[in-house]
């Protein structure tokens, strides 16, 4: 059984990225406004998430890193109507297995100001329980991340600057789409002292985000995107839509490079449904695409968040929930194009 459930848990977490993202998305859906992490070696021998959202109730440690255990949905007709991130209950499950996973914390309505500090066995099964001095909240630290796995394990270390760096490009996601909510996250190498990754205290609005998260210096070479109201038949024609096709089922918010002032790599392309930070292939390649036919740079910075109705978007493609199926996803495509075509139309001349 176990083998079988550390291959399982192999395919949910397959990287520090999908690691640290799941452990963010359990604080932000327990509705915390700060998220300290902790690395130790880029992650490779500690992952440590503080949060102050709230807490896990005594209830819940017993099954907490069982597969299939989650708090969020009760019914599977939940599915259609869920808002958290969460709700296959994999991932401290997966975690688990795949190293040694540790939970200090306090609920919320615990009133005996104490916290617990729940050590796992792989199997998911409490190891050691003790009780601790916490705050409200919850702190979740892993030990040696794939260490069960030692092909994957030499591979994440071989690698590990580089998964390093697309976890750091994962949590900026976070950081530019979460409403006030505090992220930082330290870092220590060998016998140096931590160094800050990230520190962006928790603004409201995307552009005082992109300036917390990349400095104003970024924020002067982009352009806003401003929605068009119209969707020319010429463009509606392109995606085979018919001329009525146009609704405003699609609210599009962000900030795009100036032409000829875009960067040669793909990785500060960031992409939001609905708040959820998504890898949207079709998406990023219309707006390269028009990018490039004003622009002799490389592809642009891009941070756009999409918001529609919840049935127009199945969040539930691939077990990291970054693919998502839009419904309509032309019309989306055709918005886009007619949206950027006249502000980089306006920017170039
Ligand atoms: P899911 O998020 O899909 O429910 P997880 O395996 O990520 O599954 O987490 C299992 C459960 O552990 C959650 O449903 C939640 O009850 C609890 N949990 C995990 N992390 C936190 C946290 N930071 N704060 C509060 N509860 C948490
Ligand atoms: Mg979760």
């Amino acid at each position: 059984r176990g083998v079988v459930h550390q291959i399982c848990s192999g395919q949910v977490i397959v990287t520090l990225s999908t690691a640290v993202k799941e452990l963010v998305e359990n604080s932000i859906d327990a509705g915390a406004t700060k998220i300290d992490i902790r690395l130790v070696e880029c992650g490779s021998k500690l992952i440590e998430i503080s949060d102050n959202g709230s807490g896990i109730e005594e209830s819940n440690f017993e099954g907490l890193a069982l597969k299939h255990h989650t708090s969020k949905i009760t019914e599977f007709e939940d599915l259609g109507s869920i808002s958290t991130f969460g709700f296959r209950g994999e991932a401290l499950s997966s975690l688990c297995a795949l190293s040694n996973l540790t939970v200090i914390t306090r609920h919320k309505d615990n009133d005996q100001k104490v916290g617990h500090k729940i050590e796992y066995a792989h199997g998911g099964t409490i190891a050691s329980r003790t009780r601790c001095a916490r705050e409200c909240g919850t702190t979740v630290i892993l030990k040696d991340l794939f260490y069960t796995l030692p092909v994957r394990h030499r591979e994440f270390i071989k690698n590990l600057k580089r998964e390093f760096h697309r976890m750091v490009n994962v949590l900026y996601g976070y950081c530019l789409v979460v409403n006030g909510v505090r992220i930082s996250c330290s870092n220590v190498v060998g016998n140096g002292r931590p160094s800050e990754v990230i520190a962006v205290p928790g603004f409201s609005t995307m552009r005082e985000r992109i300036v917390a998260v990349f400095g104003s210096k970024q924020l002067s070479s982009l352009i806003e995107i401003k929605q068009t109201d119209a969707v020319p038949s010429e463009i509606l024609s392109e995606f085979g839509l018919p001329e009525e096709a146009y609704e405003r089922k699609y609210e599009l918010e962000g900030y795009i490079s100036q032409p000829n002032q875009g960067r040669s790599s793909n990785d500060r392309q960031f992409f939001f449904i609905n708040s959820r930070p998504c890898d949207p292939a079709k998406i990023s390649r219309v707006i390269n695409e028009v990018y490039h036919s004003f622009s002799r740079s490389q592809n642009p910075f891009v941070c756009l968040h999409i918001r529609t109705n919840r049935e127009n978007v199945d969040i539930n493609v691939t077990p990291d929930k970054r693919t998502l199926y839009v419904q309509n996803e032309k019309i989306l495509l055709a918005i886009l194009k007619a949206t950027l075509i006249p502000i980089f139309t306006a920017a170039a001349s």
